[in-house]
């Protein structure tokens, strides 16, 4: 996960391909990129999410499938969201020179 740096807001965001080095919060140019590594539980829960989508598909009708989408989807969008405020979090130390 690529992630920009402000030095201004000390605070990261998710790069996209658009926004360019310009940080999102205050429009300063004063970033820096920095990669945070792969992200395991923010890929874990995606794919989660996908094995929630795939029972929908592939389960027949009846309250397992409905309790087994539930969990898969509760577990898996807590992981993604986690996973990800983690990446954020180690972003922001890199930039900071701390990790
Ligand atoms: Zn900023």
């Amino acid at each position: 996960m690529r992630y920009t740096y402000c030095e201004d807001c000390e605070d990261a965001f998710a790069r996209s391909m658009l926004e360019g080095d310009r940080c999102i919060y205050c429009g300063s140019q004063n970033t820096k990129k920095v990669s945070a590594g792969g992200g395991l539980f923010y890929y874990l829960g995606y794919g989660l999410l996908l094995a929630g989508a795939a029972i929908i598909i592939f389960f027949e009708d009846g309250n397992l499938k409905w309790a087994a989408f539930t969990i898969f989807l509760t577990v898996g969008f807590i992981l993604s969201v986690q996973g990800k405020s983690r990446l954020k979090q180690k972003a922001v130390k890199m930039g900071k020179g701390e990790a």
